[in-house]
């Protein structure tokens, strides 16, 4: 859980090396996240209508400020 970072702009958990969000293109980054969501069908999963996620893949579920 460690080796990943998350989006902060929509959430996205990526691998430390990534330089760039492939969700949203964003580069801001953090360490601190809890909670992982895996979104494998968007459009069927209420979690990720509420949280706003429309590609499938693993998001924080919560994000430090
Ligand atoms: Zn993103």
């Amino acid at each position: 859980m460690e080796k990943l970072k998350a989006c902060r702009n929509c959430k996205a958990l990526v691998e430390m090396d990534v330089k760039k969000c492939p969700v949203c293109g964003s580069e801001n980054f953090t360490k601190f996240w809890r909670g992982m969501l895996i979104v494998v069908d968007p459009e069927k999963s209420e979690m990720a209508k509420l949280m706003n996620i429309k590609y499938p893949g693993k998001y924080a579920v919560a994000i430090a400020r």
